[in-house]
């Protein structure tokens, strides 16, 4: 399921930040942590305290802020079990300086509520290298690396399940290892860009020429997403991340043409909360 599907931590009402959930067997697999993650994941009917497992595509805001808000909430919701989170550095010390930041609230609801105490809770598993990231009963996970300069390591992430394989690819520019990644996988969830839009969107900032220049070089465009799922094999395309976010005239259509370009499966122009 898509949590949020807007791209760039600029707080808006058309879409949420960058987040996704994978339900399998009761079990949720979260895969970044946009602004409203854990709203997001209410609004959804997913149940906080079946969080499981945490994937950190990046270490940018749209995909972290409520990094630590999502393990506390839940935790504050009735979440009593193990919480393993996986991503770049620095994890381990964003999750020590969360709870340290938020010791008062944390010792207050254990002394008064009779929660567990939530450090031991969460293992943190910080990663700078592609590969087999874990495996359970219900899912194996690949990583691999891919370009979103100057954000290193940045990982696109694969989930194989008993019926299903689903690829998200993070933000980054055309990858050949995302390629590699997605091959014949069922859904490929990919970030995109509509370039002939992105004057408009700098056009409201003050750092424009290098808010511009960051995004073309760490984006894709829906274009060039088309061209890397035609590539891989898969069988559904899911454009989500949208960079412009929420442009009047880039339209669904716009979106679809583009992917439809070189993609010949079928294409889902993503919403917050569409279940694929
Ligand atoms: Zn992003």
């Amino acid at each position: 399921m898509l949590l949020g599907t807007g791209g760039g931590p600029r707080p808006r009402t058309a879409s949420s930040a960058a987040a996704q959930v994978i339900v399998s067997n009761e079990v949720a697999y979260v895969i970044d942590c946009g602004d409203g993650v854990a709203r997001q994941l209410a609004f959804a009917g997913v149940p906080l305290t079946t969080l499981r497992h945490i994937f950190i595509t990046h270490q940018h805001s749209d995909h972290n802020a409520d990094y630590g808000n999502l393990i506390g909430l839940a935790w504050a919701a009735g979440l009593r079990t193990r919480v393993d989170a996986w991503g770049p550095p620095p994890l381990a010390r964003m999750t020590k300086l969360f709870f340290e930041m938020n010791k008062y609230d944390i010792d207050t609801r254990i002394a008064n509520e009779g929660r567990v105490p939530i450090v031991p809770l969460v293992h943190v598993h910080e990663r700078r290298a592609g590969g087999v990231v874990m495996s359970d009963d219900n899912v194996t996970v690949t990583s691999t690396l891919v370009d979103h300069p100057p954000v290193v390591p940045a990982f696109a992430y694969r989930f194989d399940a008993g019926d299903r394989s689903i690829v998200v690819s993070g933000d980054t520019a055309p990858s050949q290892n995302l390629v590699k990644l997605a091959r014949g996988a069922d859904v490929l969830v990919h970030s995109v860009m509509y370039p002939p839009a992105i004057d408009r969107l700098v056009a409201r900032v003050p750092n424009a020429a290098a808010l511009k220049a960051s995004i073309l070089a760490h984006q894709t465009s829906a274009e060039d997403a088309g061209r890397i799922a035609q590539e891989a094999g898969v069988r559904t395309l899911v454009l989500s991340h949208f960079v412009p976010p929420d442009d009047p005239e880039v339209t669904d259509a716009v979106w679809l043409e583009a992917a439809r370009r070189h993609f010949t499966g079928p294409v889902i122009v993503g919403r917050d909360l569409l279940e694929v």
